[in-house]
């Protein structure tokens, strides 16, 4: 798909900036293993966070388009980096831009643009990961709010970032009423009550950004920071996850990234790398090796193209473009960078250079934010035409329904 000269000047800007300022910073990020804060100055001063927040509001109104081109820049150089730009114009900040009242807007805004801030978005929980829906965080209705318990973990930016949108199951006079989405801002340990962030769980890749439980023991939310999504808590959840497409769409865009960044590592050192007297880029084994990678790099940016351009329920991009884009992108990550590894043999091996890092960062991808056999579901769902239900009971109900 061809780029406008507009968006050519942002990707190459994006890649300028990627080379200087990022590139030099991603194996301490990934050996410090520590959130890179100077990082995120220089990105939010680039204007690279909260590029999609509306203009009204102090952002550049940008597309999820635009914010792909910037990310696959970012992560083929460093994941860390790339999943920031991804949770500072996606995701949660995605949901709050789209329901969210005036004020809910206001305050993400300012929190993105004015301080670099990455916003968590906390669903999953230890028994709830895939069955989502099936989360044990209630919102219990009070006097003029609610009251969150529960707990939820793999939350990525535990304990650095500052807004964090919770998925809890709204109860109100003892009458679940759906899952709704609660804001809260940290703003340091203690602030708010309640929002305890747990041990962190130590990822294999991507390990500038802390993954970590996060508690919620009688957190006290206003009404005001409930985010009114369409059709209320009834249907929240849905609406809650078409937001979550975009993000959906952002992973698939670091995963792409990745792969892209791997594949120019491949491909410079099987130029200077010599054995046999020759570089190896005059082996044909290497050189299909090469152009196998480079169809399926292709082959994922035209589907994540495809997805950030689409448009489906509620504004953001299509559900199963969406899946698509993120099955074959995270997939094709996990094999190309192993095949760059192998390309780069022993040395592809050693910590020092990058080769091992790009393998680790890659993995999580077919796992965070839908794994690939949930995405798969979501597209037979599509082909079929069928609702798939996952729980035992699920079919029989539908043949109930059927049956009436
Ligand atoms: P499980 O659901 O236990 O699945 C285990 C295996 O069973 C998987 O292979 C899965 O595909 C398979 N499986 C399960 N059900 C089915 C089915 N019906 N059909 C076929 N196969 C099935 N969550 C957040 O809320 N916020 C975050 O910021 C966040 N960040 C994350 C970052 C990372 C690095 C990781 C690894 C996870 C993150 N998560 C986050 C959680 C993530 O969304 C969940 O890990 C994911 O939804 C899968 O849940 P699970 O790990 O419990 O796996």
């Amino acid at each position: 798909m061809e780029l406008t000269e507009r968006e050519a000047a942002l990707k190459s800007r994006a890649r300028a900036f990627a080379e200087a300022v990022v590139a030099p910073r991603a194996a301490e990020i990934d050996r410090t293993e520590s959130y890179p804060w100077d990082l995120v100055a220089a990105l939010r001063e680039a204007g690279f966070l909260g590029m999609t927040i509306p203009e009204a509001l102090g952002g550049r109104a940008a597309s999820y388009f635009d914010a792909v081109l910037v990310i696959e820049e970012m992560a083929r150089h460093c994941a860390v980096a790339g999943r920031i730009c991804v949770e500072a114009n996606m995701g949660a900040l995605g949901a709050v831009m789209a329901y969210g009242t005036e004020d809910q807007k206001r305050l993400a805004a300012d929190l993105v643009l004015g301080e670099g801030d990455k916003p968590a978005i906390c669903i999953t929980e230890p028994e709830a990961g895939s069955a989502a829906t099936e989360m044990r965080t209630r919102a219990e209705r009070r006097q003029g709010g609610w009251v969150i318990n529960g707990r939820k973990h793999w939350i990525t930016g535990g304990g650095v970032s500052k807004l964090h949108l919770i998925f809890a199951r709204a109860v109100e006079n003892g009458v679940e009423q759906g899952i709704g989405g609660f804001i809260a801002v940290r703003r340091g340990e203690g602030d708010p009550p309640g929002l305890v962030i747990g041990p962190r769980q130590h990822a294999m890749g991507v390990r500038g950004i802390p993954e970590t439980v996060v508690e919620l023991r009688d957190l006290f939310i206003p009404d005001t920071m409930v985010l009114p999504s369409p059709g209320g808590f009834r249907r929240g959840f849905g609406a809650l996850m078409d937001a979550y497409n975009a993000q959906r769409v952002g992973a698939a865009t670091v995963a792409l990234g990745i792969a892209a960044g791997a594949l120019d590592h491949a491909i410079a050192y099987a130029r200077r790398r010599e054995q046999f007297g020759r570089p190896i880029a005059e082996f044909q084994g290497i050189q299909w090796m090469l152009a196998d990678m480079a169809v399926a790099v292709d082959a994922a940016r035209a589907m994540v193209h495809r997805a950030a351009r689409s448009r489906g329920p509620n504004g953001f991009p299509d559900p199963v473009l969406a899946a698509k884009a993120k099955i074959l992108a995270a997939e094709t990550a996990v094999k190309v960078t192993n095949d760059a590894l192998q390309i780069w043999g022993s040395a592809g091996y050693a910590r020092d250079n990058p080769m091992e890092r790009m393998v680790r960062d890659a993995r999580m991808f077919t796992i965070a934010g839908g794994t690939a056999q949930i995405l798969r579901n979501l597209v037979a769902s599509d082909l079929l035409g069928m609702k798939l239900p996952q729980t035992r009971d699920g079919w029989l109900r539908v043949a109930e329904r059927r049956a009436a």
